[in-house]
């Protein structure tokens, strides 16, 4: 019953959250992940991949990288229901896990290796490869065993051709369903109607540019003129490229 937890946890007559389903796995494609950004007591990003027929899921702190330098400490926590990869939206105060849910990235995960999904959990060591909109490339994740309460593991960007030293993950905190900002999700803004491009210079500078536009629309007669400008976002992004 891998998700018992999930379900103890939730009062889904109170939570927009999936209740656990029946979806399994759907045999023939390509097995699914998904990374939340979840703004709850403390901002974190969820990161979920298929196996037998759940979301296994870790916290991580720090986000998921590109670099390859850098290994971000990953808690395990209870499976989630394969419903639960598709979710966007606000838990409400009062539940477990309330605040706003981006459903950062998405896509499809290869296991690498022989070894089956459950046995490389059972060892501690999973390795994979991502096929997201922002993710891509080979991982590991690895249980630090005999540590603290036993769910610490790291997560570990292999040295590839995706790999990007420097890689910031705040530097993409949009919805890869939405186009959302976590702010415009808490908000429960509506979805934006130009779907973003893969992330990179470009959509940095996009980005930036998108509150002075918005500001202008909205302000309608008195408020705004040009200087109260818009909250900038630093620019750092623009010099990625
Ligand atoms: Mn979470």
């Amino acid at each position: 019953m891998p998700l018992e937890e999930y379900a103890r946890k939730r009062q889904f007559e109170k939570t927009p959250e999936p209740p656990p389903g029946k979806s399994t796995s759907k045999s023939a494609a390509k097995p699914y992940f998904c990374v939340q950004r979840h703004d709850a007591t403390r901002l974190h990003y969820d990161f979920r991949l298929e196996i037998d027929g759940v979301l296994k899921s870790w916290a991580i702190p720090k986000g998921p990288t590109l670099d390859p330098a850098v290994r971000h400490f990953a808690a395990h926590v209870e499976d989630h229901p394969l419903e639960y990869g598709s979710f966007e939206g606000n838990i409400p105060a009062g539940n477990y896990g309330a605040g706003s849910v981006m459903l950062w990235d998405r896509g499809t995960f290869e296991l690498l290796g022989d070894a089956s999904g459950a046995e490389q959990m059972a060892r501690g060591d999973l390795k994979f490869r991502l096929h997201g909109e922002k993710l891509n490339g080979d991982y590991a994740l690895v249980h630090m065993k005999g540590r603290g309460k036993g769910n610490e593991w790291l997560l570990i960007k292999k040295r590839d051709q995706f790999a990007e030293p420097g890689w910031d993950v705040e530097n993409y905190a949009y919805s890869a369903l939405s186009g959302r900002t976590q702010q415009e999700i808490a908000g429960n803004l509506p979805a934006r109607k130009t779907k973003r491009k893969t992330a990179g210079a470009a959509d940095a500078i996009w980005v930036s540019d998108r509150p002075a536009k918005r500001s202008a629309k909205s302000a309608g007669s008195a408020a705004a003129p040009a200087k109260t400008a818009p909250r900038k976002k630093k620019p750092q992004l623009t010099s990625r490229a």
